[in-house]
């Protein structure tokens, strides 16, 4: 399943829910309120648009048991390299420290 996104007109996987109010600024020109279709390259682009920096926050929500599986696989490889990384720098780490 994926969907157009109407600004490029390539299609996407990846759904991004943007609040509602950051939604009305950057949705596709001539859609309704809420309206509209936009992939995640293009909602990126017009958020970079803005004339002041910000930061978002991106939180994943994996409905299927294997979405779920994936996404601990992820982060438990991000983990490990993790570790890797901070014992090669020779530094411990929240996830090494033992009490
Ligand atoms: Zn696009």
């Amino acid at each position: 399943m994926s969907c157009t996104c109407q600004i490029c007109g390539k299609q996407y996987k990846i759904d991004l829910i943007i609040p509602d109010g950051l939604w009305e600024i950057i949705r596709p020109d001539g859609k309704a309120k809420g309206a509209g279709l936009i992939c995640s390259s293009c909602i990126m682009r017009r958020l970079e648009t803005l004339d002041y920096y910000s930061a978002y926050q991106l939180i994943t929500s994996p409905k299927t048991n294997e979405e779920k599986e994936i996404f601990n696989q992820y982060l438990a490889k991000k983990k490990e390299n993790y570790i890797k990384r901070m014992k090669e720098k020779n530094l411990t780490s929240r996830f090494t420290q033992t009490k």
